[in-house]
Parts: structure tokens; sequence; C-alpha cells
């Protein structure tokens, strides 16, 4: 099994409608979306939820009214503001509070709990190219890198479960914590990036962490006939970067009717999709003996 996570310097570039159509290409292939923070494969891919685990990280306070004396101790150590007293009932606001812990402590009547949080969901769902492990995170639900990771290593285990050939990861924009738990191990990257000055200056951040973590990376630009000139800098740098340029996808207006349709471009045919599907034929090498 060969894991490709698919990445972007941002958001925007085009990564989940190219990941959309590699699935699509892919005929035997477990797919995971790792961009818990904006999850949208499933508007392309159109899921049945099949299994839902509630996901926890960290803890939240929560006052116990029958055990609160009222003395108001917990309100000034809370630095978030997530205590107030309305009517003489002191109460946290579960959106503020930042799990830390120090109202637990200061209450010296013990009227404070102090529960794990729960902050989203992991999701089990097949689609029609295949089965997708994907998440979905609370309204102000932190630790997604956790969340990442836990989408990552479900979809590998359903991965190998299944013996498929490919497992094929939506990865988060950037390159913070949550694209570090999708990348590492992983067999390949392929960045999706644009021509334009900042995905230029993303190009060479996502890159550097590739190669931090030791995973090769190719290259592709969306858009590419944009800003030919940019184009051929963006390659450039790939290539100084061992990074292989693998496709070049024209502007397309094909791709933004399947984006409103619900479905991946290449359903759709056109420009976008043809290169696209050269492209899927180009990445087959990666994982080969060369170990690239
Ligand atoms: S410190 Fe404890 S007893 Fe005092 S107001 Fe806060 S929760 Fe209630
Ligand atoms: S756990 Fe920390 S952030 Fe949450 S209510 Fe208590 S003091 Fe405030």
């Amino acid at each position: 099994m060969r894991e490709l996570v698919v990445l972007s310097g941002k958001g925007g570039t085009g990564k989940t409608s190219v990941l959309g159509s590699l699935a699509a290409l892919a005929g035997r292939a477990v797919l995971a979306d790792c961009d818990v923070d904006a999850a949208d494969l499933h508007l392309l891919l159109r899921p049945e939820i099949r299994t839902r685990e509630p996901f926890f990280a960290g803890h939240e306070a929560v006052i116990r009214h029958t055990a609160c004396t009222g003395c108001g101790d917990c309100v000034p150590v809370c630095r978030s503001g997530a205590i107030t007293a309305g009517n003489g009932t002191f109460t946290v606001e579960p959106l503020l509070c930042e799990g830390c812990g120090l109202c637990v402590r200061v209450c010296r009547d013990g009227a404070i709990a102090f529960p794990s949080r729960r902050c989203g969901e992991l999701l089990g769902s097949d689609t029609r190219f295949g089965p997708l492990v994907h998440a979905r995170l609370e309204p102000g639900g932190e630790s997604s890198g956790k969340l990442v990771a836990q989408v990552r290593r479900e979809a590998r285990r359903l991965a190998a479960e299944l013996g498929v050939d490919w497992l094929l990861v939506d990865g988060p924009p950037g390159i913070g914590c949550p694209v570090i738990a999708s990348l590492s191990e992983a067999t390949a990257v392929l960045v999706v990036t644009e021509p334009t000055p900042s995905g230029l200056h993303d190009l060479e951040r996502v890159l550097e962490l590739c190669h931090h973590f030791g995973v090769p990376a190719r290259v592709c630009v969306n858009k590419w006939d944009l800003h030919p000139a940019l184009t051929a800098e963006l390659e450039a740098l790939a290539c100084s970067r061992q990074a292989a340029p693998v496709g070049r996808i024209p502007y397309d207006l094909a791709v933004t009717a399947a984006q409103v349709q619900g479905r991946p471009v290449i359903e759709l045919g056109g420009p976008a999709a043809e290169e696209i599907t050269r492209l899927w034929e180009r990445l087959q090498t990666i994982g080969g003996a060369s170990g690239s």
C-alpha cells in the first residue's frame, strides 16, 4: 500500500479538487480527509456515514451548582473570562474555557468538575470511490493535530485490512501541527500550488517541511496558464529541492462546474481532467524500486 498525501502551502489552491479526481482514478483506494479544520472532501465524494466515534482532547471546567457556595474565588483566576455569575449562579462558558485547570485547584469546595472535552467525532464512510475516513471538529474544538493523527491511523488500519493499493490523504493547508501529523512516514507528498507570489513562498515552506521529515515530494501547478513565468519559477524551485514537477493543470471552467455539481472534474472531462489523468499516471512511479 502506498500512501500519497496531497498538500498545499495554503488553502484554496485546488488541493481537494485534485485529490477527488485522483480518488476517482485510483480504483482500489482508501481515502482520508485530514483537513479536519475545514473538511470539504465530502462535498465531492458525498459519503454515506457508517460509523461515528467521539473524539476527546483536553479538559473543560464544569461548575456543580449543588456544591458551589458562591464564594467567587474562581472568577478572577480565569484569564479567559470563562466564568461568570448571573443571579448568584456561577457558570463556565465552554467556548471560552481553555482547560487550564486553575479554577479547579482554587475552588476550596471541590465544586468544579474537570471532565474530558468532546472536540469532535471520527467518521467512517462509504463513497463511490472507496471507503473514506474523515472527521468533524466541534465549533471551537482544539487539538486538530491529534484528530488528524487519529484519522490517519484509522485510514492506515483500514487500508491494510482491505489490502488496497493506495491510501490517498487530503492534507491540511499550511505547515502547522496538523500538516506534520498528516505527512510523517507517508510514501510521498504531492504539493498542489498556484502561480502567484504567495504560492512561491508557500511552496518553499512546504517543501522544507517534507525535506525535514524525509518524505519525497512531487509538485503540480494548478491554473498554470494564468502566469506561465511564475509557473516556471515554481518548477525551478521544486527541482532545486529534489521535488519533481509532475503536472501543469490548466485553468478550466469545468473545475468550477464540477464543484457546483459536487463531483470530481474527472467525471466531466476537459483539459484539467486530461492533465490530472496524466498526473496520476506519472504518480505511479512513487514508492518504486528507487524508494522515491
Ligand atoms: S470557587 Fe468554587 S465554590 Fe467558589 S464560586 Fe467558584 S465554583 Fe463556586
Ligand atoms: S479551566 Fe482555566 S480557562 Fe477553564 S474556566 Fe477554569 S480557569 Fe478558566
